[in-house]
């Protein structure tokens, strides 16, 4: 199962619930498929949740003692796995931790994000704010979910062009991109490690980084041919060495393709007689 049709499924079963309201109701998500959601006293620190059938009827089992934001996410992660039919592997690590996190259980977790931010109620609100985690951070509140769930469907909605990326230990273990990007093939290399220089490189080193800075595009893409500056924003979580990266193109729109003439005046220097300076090519920085 990819991706995309994880999506889809989510998106029918959103549909076929239409919550209306923000915060969404994860309980009607569950009476949908008519499952019981119980709160569980009972399971470990790490352990946020498992679900099971009996006689036809499913149980969702939640960890009494996560926060709010987190036994919502496991209601809609359990629905995934029914809905999907996907077996569960929560055994090894903990849930926040994505490691070491099977296919499986991410995609369990694309899913659940849909639930909780649906494109209906979500992308209306996410396209008029500026891009920002700041942005990210309200409607996390707002909708009650996480930074990460939040952060990942902000930069899958958007019509500007926006990637969200989540680290681990230093490397790339999930991206989401905007619609623009996935088709200017904007590609972030799962386990690629933190690009040097980058401000979210900087900022797991312990650097204060305030606000959005300004990066050759280049140095998260590839291969990527198209140049262009993109602000990358940062937030280091030293707790779990999670590292939460939002990128985006200041004038919102990725840059074209340049020509074969282009790509050599920019070489040779032949556009510097002019008195402006391109913006170093990918070839010139090597
Ligand atoms: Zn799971």
């Amino acid at each position: 199962m990819d991706e995309i049709t994880v999506i889809h499924k989510a998106r029918e079963f959103v549909a076929a619930v239409n919550p209306i309201a923000i915060p969404v109701d994860v309980s009607a998500y569950a009476s949908h498929l008519g499952a019981v959601i119980r709160r569980q006293t009972d399971l470990g620190k790490n352990e946020s949740g498992w679900s099971f059938e009996n006689r036809g009827k499913y149980y969702i089992c939640v960890n009494a003692k996560d926060i709010g934001e987190r036994q919502r996410f496991t209601v809609c992660h359990e629905i995934a796995h029914i809905v999907l039919g996907l077996p569960s592997d929560h055994k090894t690590l903990p849930s926040w931790s994505y490691a070491k996190k099977s296919r499986e259980e991410i995609l369990c977790d694309v899913f659940a994000a849909e639930l909780l931010l649906p494109s209906k109620l979500f992308k209306p609100l996410a396209d008029k704010e500026l891009i920002s985690f700041r942005t990210v951070g309200d409607l996390a509140d707002r909708f009650e979910a996480s930074l990460t769930a939040t952060g990942s469907r902000f930069a899958t909605v958007i019509g500007a062009p926006c990637a969200f990326v989540l680290s681990e230990k230093g490397n790339v273990r999930y991206t989401s991109r905007s619609l623009s990007l996935r088709e200017a093939n904007a590609w972030v290399h799962p386990r690629l490690g933190l690009p040097p220089g980058s401000v979210s490189a900087r900022a797991r080193a312990g650097e204060v980084c305030e606000g959005p800075e300004e990066i050759g595009a280049e140095l998260w893409f590839s291969p990527w041919e198209r140049g262009g500056i993109l602000l990358e924003e940062a937030r280091h979580f030293e707790q779990w060495d999670q590292t939460l990266t939002l990128l985006w193109f200041e004038d919102e729109e990725v840059p074209p393709l340049k020509s074969k003439q282009e790509e050599e005046e920019e070489e040779w220097g032949i556009k510097e007689l002019d008195g402006i300076l391109p913006w170093p090519g990918r070839k010139r920085r090597k």
